[in-house]
C-alpha cells in the first residue's frame, strides 16, 4: 500500500473531524423529536438481593431507536443530551416513565424498587429539585421504592451543590445511590459525609477480579468501608458464578448483570416478576404450615 504523504494524512484527518461533527449533529436534531416520536423507550435490568436470589428491584436504563441509525446506544447520546441541554426533558421522561410503570407492579402486590440514573448535568439545573419533587408527587408512587443514581465521578465536580440539591428529595424518602464506584476520585472523608444510601461498585473492578488478588482486595475493602458507613452495596456487570460467589461471600447485599438478566423492555420485566411471584406462592402452599 501506498504510503500517504503529509498532506493526505491532514485531509483524512480533517475529513474524520468533519464526519464526526456532522453525527453529532445529526444525533442532536433527532434527539429533540425523539421523545414525541415515541423513539424512546425504558428498559428494566433486575436487582438480585445476593442471599435470597430474589428479583427486589430494577435499574431503569433508557434505549433510542432512531429511525435510519437504528438503536443508538445511551453511552452516546447521553452526553450529547448533556452538552445541548436536552438531558432536562429525557431525565425527567425517564424518571415519569419508570414510576408509572412500576408502580403498576407495586400495585398488584410485588415488594419492587426502582432505580434511575440522573445525570449530573440535571442536578447543576437550579429547578432540578423543584421539578423532580413535582414529577415525584403526580405519580402517586411510593417514594421510599425508588433511588436515584449519581455516578461518582458527577458527585465529585460539586459536592455542596449536590447536596443542597438532594437533601429535599431525600427528605421525601427516596433513597440515593452513587453509580460507578470506583471510577471516579471521591475521598473517602467525602464519601463519609455524603449523604447516600447505596453504593454501586462499578462493573470494571468486578470484571477485574479473576485478573489479579490486588483487584480482589480492592473490591474487598470497597465492600468493607460501605458496610461500615451503613451503605446498601450493589454490584453491577456480574456475567459469571464465580463472580457471584465472591461477591457474594465478601457480602455484597445485592447485584445485577447478564448472569441474571440484561435490560429488558418492561413487558419482559413484568412478565418475569409475575411468575416467580405465582412460583413462590405455589411453593408456600406446599410447604407444611409453621402452625
Ligand atoms: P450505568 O448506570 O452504570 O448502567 C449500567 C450499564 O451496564 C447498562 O448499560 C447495562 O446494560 C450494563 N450492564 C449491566 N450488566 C452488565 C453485564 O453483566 N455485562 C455488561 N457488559 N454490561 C452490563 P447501558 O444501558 O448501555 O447504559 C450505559 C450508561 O448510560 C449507564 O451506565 C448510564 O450511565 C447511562 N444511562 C442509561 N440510561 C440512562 C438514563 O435514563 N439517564 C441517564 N442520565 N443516564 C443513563
Ligand atoms: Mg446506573
Ligand atoms: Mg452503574
Ligand atoms: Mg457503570
Amino acid at each position: 500500500r501506498a504510503k500517504l504523504n503529509g498532506r493526505d494524512q491532514m485531509v483524512m484527518f480533517n475529513q474524520s473531524i468533519r464526519d464526526e461533527a456532522q453525527e453529532r449533529d445529526r444525533i442532536e436534531n433527532s434527539l429533540r423529536m425523539a421523545e414525541e416520536n415515541g423513539e424512546l423507550e425504558v428498559y428494566y435490568q433486575p436487582k438480585i438481593d445476593m442471599v435470597s436470589g430474589r428479583w427486589v428491584g430494577a435499574e431503569a436504563l433508557l434505549r433510542w431507536t432512531h429511525p435510519e441509525l437504528g438503536r443508538v446506544s445511551p453511552v452516546k447520546f447521553i452526553p450529547i443530551a448533556e452538552e445541548c441541554g436536552l438531558i432536562g426533558p429525557i431525565g425527567e421522561f425517564v424518571l415519569r416513565r419508570s414510576l408509572a410503570q412500576m408502580k403498576e407492579l407495586i400495585d398488584e402486590g410485588h415488594d419492587l424498587t426502582v432505580a434511575v440514573n440522573v445525570a449530573p448535568v440535571q442536578l447543576r439545573s437550579p429547578y432540578f429539585t423543584d421539578r423532580t419533587l413535582g414529577i415525584l408527587g403526580e405519580s402517586g408512587y411510593p417514594l421510599h421504592r425508588l433511588e436515584l443514581e449519581i455516578t461518582e465521578s458527577g458527585v465529585m465536580e460539586s459536592p455542596v451543590n449536590i447536596e443542597q440539591q438532594i437533601s429535599p428529595i431525600r427528605d421525601e424518602g427516596v433513597r440515593f445511590a452513587i453509580d460507578d464506584f470506583g471510577t471516579g476520585y471521591s475521598s473517602l472523608s467525602n464519601l463519609a459525609t455524603m449523604p447516600f444510601d447505596t453504593l454501586k461498585i462499578d462493573r470494571s473492578f468486578v470484571m477485574s477480579m479473576a485478573e489479579s488478588e490486588d483487584r480482589r482486595i480492592i473490591v474487598q475493602l470497597i465492600l468493607m468501608m460501605a458496610k461500615q458507613l451503613r451503605m446498601q452495596t450493589v454490584a453491577e456487570g456480574i456475567e459469571t458464578e464465580t463472580q457471584l460467589a465472591a461477591l457474594k461471600e465478601w457480602g455484597a447485599s445485592y447485584g445485577q448483570g447478564f448472569l441474571w438478566s440484561t435490560p429488558v423492555p418492561f413487558a419482559e420485566f413484568a412478565a418475569k416478576v409475575r411468575e416467580q411471584a405465582s412460583e413462590n406462592a405455589l411453593a408456600a402452599k406446599s410447604e407444611p404450615s409453621a402452625a
